[in-house]
């Protein structure tokens, strides 16, 4: 069943049309891994679906509803950008525990419940004994986990990843590979992965999608990406 679906979606920037009339349909629980050159409108496509940018054309499903007809703290999509964007004054447990404390509809006051929440996201990502750390105290590899842990204890259908390995070195990267790989089948999340890196989005999608000037080239299963008739 199609959780999201995009119909002929259009974004343009003054002159430039970042998205154009792109469509796709993202089934449950998939992994979707997004390629393409710079200034192909990748980016562009995440904050379209975080409903962070309106299109200017076209539509947004949220499981058959209009992205704007739903509130944004009921969207369940949760985004992990480049640059984590962590609160650098606030230990890892407050980073993570900061948006269930916040949440729009229904702050989490129960510091008992909090800290269960809380705990056992970090220990998921495998920080738990780093809880009172620092942000500027823990390795770039870390940081990538609390992004990851604070999306995570939100509860959210959808996870978008912006490049969130592109500053991992080549063995965190297939630490984090299998993490989320992991992360995924326990929680049942559906994943759109952008990177830079062809070789991870065959690896870690079950459908590769390639973006070309804000349009779909190409989106099918890994194996035949560059095997097509
Ligand atoms: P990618 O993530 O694939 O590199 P982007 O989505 O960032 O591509 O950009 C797609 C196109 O839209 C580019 O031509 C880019 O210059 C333009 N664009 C993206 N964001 C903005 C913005 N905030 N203001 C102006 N132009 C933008
Ligand atoms: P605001 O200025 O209040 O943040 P926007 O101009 O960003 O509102 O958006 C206006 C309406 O369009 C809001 O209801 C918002 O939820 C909705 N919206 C924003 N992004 C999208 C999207 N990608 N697809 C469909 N609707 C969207």
């Amino acid at each position: 069943t199609a959780i999201l679906e995009l119909k002929n979606v259009t974004k343009r920037y003054g002159g430039d049309t970042a998205l154009d009339g792109l469509s796709v349909t993202l089934e449950a629980n998939e992994y979707i891994s997004l390629l393409g050159p710079s200034g192909s409108g990748k980016s562009t496509l995440l904050r379209v679906i975080a409903g962070f940018e309106k299109p200017d054309a076209g539509e947004v499903l949220l499981e058959g509803r209009s992205l704007a007809q739903v509130p944004a703290y009921r969207r369940g999509i949760g985004f992990v950008s480049q640059g984590f964007a962590l609160f650098p004054h606030l230990s890892v447990f407050e980073n993570v525990a900061f948006g269930l404390r916040n949440r729009e509809d229904d702050p989490l006051q129960d510091a008992a419940e909090l800290r269960r929440r809380v705990d056992e996201m970090l220990a998921l990502v495998g920080l738990s004994d780093l809880g009172e750390r620092g942000i500027d105290q823990i390795s770039g590899g870390q940081k990538q986990r609390v992004a990851l842990a604070r999306t995570l204890v939100a509860d959210p259908k959808i996870i978008l990843l912006d490049e969130p390995l592109g500053a991992l070195d080549a063995n965190l990267r297939a630490r984090m590979r299998v993490e989320l790989r992991r992360i995924r089948q326990q929680l049942g999340i559906t994943f759109m992965h952008v990177t830079g890196n062809e070789e991870e989005a065959l690896a870690m999608g079950d459908r590769v999608a390639v973006l070309d000037s804000g349009r779909l080239a190409q989106i099918s299963d890994p194996d035949s990406v560059y095997n097509r008739p």
